[in-house]
């Protein structure tokens, strides 16, 4: 008996990244996400998921991929011959880093039977999500606790979540031990920010360990970002260093200069922001703290904010169908927020448009036509449409410009939120695993290991582990 490893998916896209570790009938997949693409997202905003075969068009269109025992009978219905959950005799278990979709958006599509582990911060965020509509379609399934430094055991494979950053909803690492060898997972890697300092301690304690196989994010690797720092995108340019790249920023950096530019704004300031994200929502409510507004949001997001810090939050009301004032018609979420927020009128706003700060989510940007523009800024702050890769970031533009809102983007050209290049092999050098499947990015291949080999697995295909190998099933006697 060996341990078999699979690579289902996320070697050559941001995010997405789905592995299977199985020793006997024991296995452990980490992570169930789908790699962000609007551009070839089938589900256009018009395309409507079908009801009964959700999960099997999830498969088709590659949102999630096709893994035997880890889906409903009902939902597969003899799909490409999967065995269903029920029918499997493998004991399975699910894991999660943390709340981005990239690395969850398929979790609500498996048997609600097997365990799916995830810390309790991204469970309160995700049922409150769930509640009011905007989680991830879900057969309505349990979660099971992730602790930082608790290994979980499913049969004689461990599994230790090792905490990479304390922001919301937390995030980790997995570092999984067979009884053939190690293999870790950096999960969304950074060693800058405030959470440098965790990167840091998972190296030391895979300095301690025997790594033999390592997964690496590496979302930096791309043309744009190497352009940037080394007019080359030359593999054999990215040095290793521990600090942050010249003429790149840190993530203070970037927040001293948005608060400037908040500072400076004397009108209205509208912003979005990813609504997973309650750090984003704190810094916002610290802001205008300092600059003498009041922190409002749309009714969905505080509903969240509501949920995750227990405050009482400020909300405007865009006029929607979603937001009926006939109580009679109002969702059990909406009417627990009415009685848990503060609402802050439109003739409010006007009367003072200086004194607010007012979340504005992309499906309610008209609501900008009716609010006071003069002086007015529209701060593009991470939320859907992020950029113009996304269609739908051209109708937000045209929107803004029909109205007297100054557009303000948020995005900083010279700072990225994950790991620079020459930080993330710096990590790798270090650690120098016997293996290096660099992963979770445009160009895996530019992470060049020192000492081991780098593998780029064939997605769906099975390798043996073995004496720190991996070994394609097929090849291995
Ligand atoms: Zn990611």
């Amino acid at each position: 008996m060996k341990t078999k490893f699979t690579m289902h998916t996320g070697l050559r896209t941001i995010g997405g990244v789905v592995c299977s570790v199985q020793y006997g009938k024991d296995r452990v997949i980490f992570e169930m996400g789908s790699a962000y693409s609007p551009v070839t997202d089938v589900y256009d905003g018009t395309v409507l998921p079908r009801s009964k075969a959700w999960v099997r068009d999830a498969i088709r269109t590659e949102n999630i991929p096709p893994i035997h025992g880890l889906y409903r009978k009902q939902d597969l219905d003899g799909f490409m011959d999967l065995v269903p959950a029920e029918e499997s005799d493998l004991n399975t278990a699910v894991f999660i880093t943390h709340l981005h979709l990239d690395h969850m958006a398929g979790v609500g599509m498996i048997a609600p039977q097997i365990p799916v582990y995830m810390h309790k911060n991204a469970v309160t965020i995700e049922r409150a999500l769930e509640a009011t509509g905007e989680g991830v379609p879900t057969v309505e399934r349990e979660y099971l606790p992730l602790e930082e430094g608790s290994p979980i055991s499913v049969g004689k494979i461990t599994l230790l979540p090792v905490l990479t950053s304390r922001r919301s909803y937390k995030q980790f690492a997995f570092f999984i031990t067979t009884p053939d060898g190690t293999i870790h997972w950096t999960g969304d890697f950074s060693m800058h920010g405030e959470d440098a300092d965790l990167a840091i301690k998972e190296m030391e304690f895979l300095k301690s360990q025997d790594v033999d196989v390592m997964l690496c994010d590496t979302t930096a690797f791309m043309d744009n970002v190497l352009l940037q720092m080394f007019d080359t995108t030359d593999p054999a340019k990215i040095l290793p260093s521990r600090e942050i790249p010249p003429g790149m920023l840190d993530s203070k950096d970037v927040d001293e200069r948005l608060f400037a530019i908040l500072k400076e704004q004397k009108g209205l300031c509208v912003f979005n922001y990813y609504q997973r994200e309650m750090d984003e929502v704190m810094k916002f409510i610290e802001w205008t703290e300092k600059v003498n507004r009041v922190c409002v949001f749309e009714p969905d997001c505080a509903y969240i904010v509501y949920k995750f810090f227990q405050i009482k939050p400020n909300i405007f009301i865009p006029d929607s169908e979603r937001y009926p004032e006939d109580p009679a018609l109002q969702a059990d979420w909406f009417k627990e927020l009415l009685t848990n927020a503060t609402v802050v009128t439109r003739e409010e706003i006007y009367d003072n448009p200086a004194g607010y700060l007012l979340q504005n989510s992309y499906r309610h940007i008209l609501e900008l036509f009716d609010l006071p523009a003069e002086n007015g800024a529209y701060l593009h702050s991470e939320g859907i449409p992020i950029g113009a890769f996304d269609p739908a970031y051209e109708n937000m533009l045209r929107i803004i410009n029909r109205t007297d809102f100054k557009y303000i983007t948020f995005f900083c050209k010279n700072y990225f939120g994950h790991g620079y290049p020459p930080q993330v092999k710096y990590f790798v050098d270090e650690v120098d695993p016997k293996i290096l499947i660099p992963c979770h990015g445009f160009n895996p291949e530019r992470l060049l290991p020192k000492n081991g080999v780098q593998l780029l697995p064939i997605e769906g295909e099975t390798y043996i582990l073995d004496d720190g190998k991996l070994i394609l099933e097929k090849d291995y006697e």
